[in-house]
């Protein structure tokens, strides 16, 4: 059975500003219809809707990044890409495979300071549980490496990091409204549905994504060409464990992926530090990389490229943001709370009260 999320929370009371423009377009119904946003879909091609629409998203990454000076004194500009990825800290949702990617994007920008790319902000959120030492190895990583490269001249402001603290549902509500990009990158199989994944789409976020959980019916929804998939599928994850799966294997076929794994694991990131995220490491290596990172490694870089170049297409961008939100209705948990009724518990509708309609 299929999950879902409320759009009175995640669009309504999260973005007053994008609620007021399909309130405008599509009748004030919405909230407790969310199929009506369908009607949405004819103004994807508008070049007037494309700036409202687009100029709405700007409007929430600045208030973001006005809450990340705030919060921490990083200065972060609401004209790159924001790269979200929050839910809870786990090694299958693969926080650690999008750092890998982070720092291919510094490595390449120190070996070449021309290297084309949008300027892109990563923001995470996360808490781990507290006796998983594996998951606060990781976000030390992420947060040390974050030191590195916010506060690193050399790289013009181009790759930032932040990850605030004390994850939970109110820093949700300004993180999903400022979102370019939703990761949505566990290791196929592992993730029952997913709902960050819904949210963001809602809001105009375009996902990255293995075919995992509701990413599948995210992409029949808004069409493969709205969404970005890459990785090995769950049929392939089990075949390469059937042979015997050696993160080895990629790790020594590929040089740049063993660079920035060797970078990770000198103490250039916690200088002083020798072994600081030998956690991490040895779980990519000697571990056996349970979560299958390095094997999806090559194809999470190349759908990055591709999401690299959309986002250098404003037009482009803005139809796929729009078809987004216009086609994720389906998710509303209004309609998965009536299958449920109708289907798992058996329940006939009753009519409301007088007391209880509005
Ligand atoms: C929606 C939500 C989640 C679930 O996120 P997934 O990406 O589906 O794991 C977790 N935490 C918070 C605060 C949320 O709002």
């Amino acid at each position: 059975m299929p999950r879902g999320i409320t759009p009175r929370r995640w669009l309504l009371a999260c973005n007053p500003g994008l609620s007021e423009l399909v309130t405008e377009k599509v009748g004030e119904d919405w909230p407790k219809d969310l199929d009506k946003l369908q009607a949405v879909a004819k103004f994807a091609d508008d070049a007037k809707f494309q700036k409202r629409f687009m100029d709405i998203k700007y409007a929430n990454k600045q208030a973001f990044a006005d809450f990340v000076l705030e919060d921490s004194g990083t200065v972060i500009s609401p004209d790159a890409l924001f790269d979200v990825q929050i839910k809870r800290l786990h090694e299958y949702k693969r926080q650690h495979l999008n750092l890998l990617h982070i720092l291919t994007l510094y490595r390449r920008l120190l070996n070449d300071p021309d290297y084309e790319m949008n300027p892109r902000v990563f923001i995470f959120g996360a808490k781990a549980a507290p006796g998983y030492a594996l998951a606060k190895n990781i976000i030390r990583a992420i947060n040390k490496v974050g030191d590195k490269v916010n506060n690193d001249p050399r790289i013009n402001g181009k790759i930032k990091i932040v990850f605030p603290q004390n994850y939970r549902i109110t820093m949700a509500e300004k993180m999903i409204p400022a979102a370019d990009l939703s990761e949505q990158i566990s290791t196929a199989g592992k993730e029952a549905s997913g709902t960050g994944n819904m949210k963001l789409a809602l809001n105009g976020a375009l996902t990255i994504g293995t075919l995992d959980g509701a990413n599948v019916e995210i992409g029949e929804e808004v069409g493969e060409d709205n969404i970005f998939i890459f990785g090995n599928t769950v049929e392939q994850v089990d075949a390469i464990r059937e042979k015997g799966y050696n993160p080895y294997d990629y790790y020594n076929s590929n040089w740049e992926l063993k660079a920035v794994i060797d970078w990770l694991q000198s103490d250039y990131f916690a200088p002083g530090e020798k072994d600081a995220f030998a956690p991490l490491c040895s779980s990519w290596l000697e571990g056996g990389d349970p979560f299958l990172c390095l094997a999806d490694y090559a194809d999470y870089l190349r759908a990055q490229e591709a999401v690299d170049k959309a986002f250098g297409d404003k037009k482009r961008w803005a139809k796929m943001a729009i078809m987004n939100t216009a086609r994720v209705g389906k998710f509303s948990s209004d309609r998965t709370i009536s299958e449920y009724a109708k289907h798992i518990w058996k329940l006939k509708p009753v009519k409301l009260g007088r007391y209880m309609q509005e």
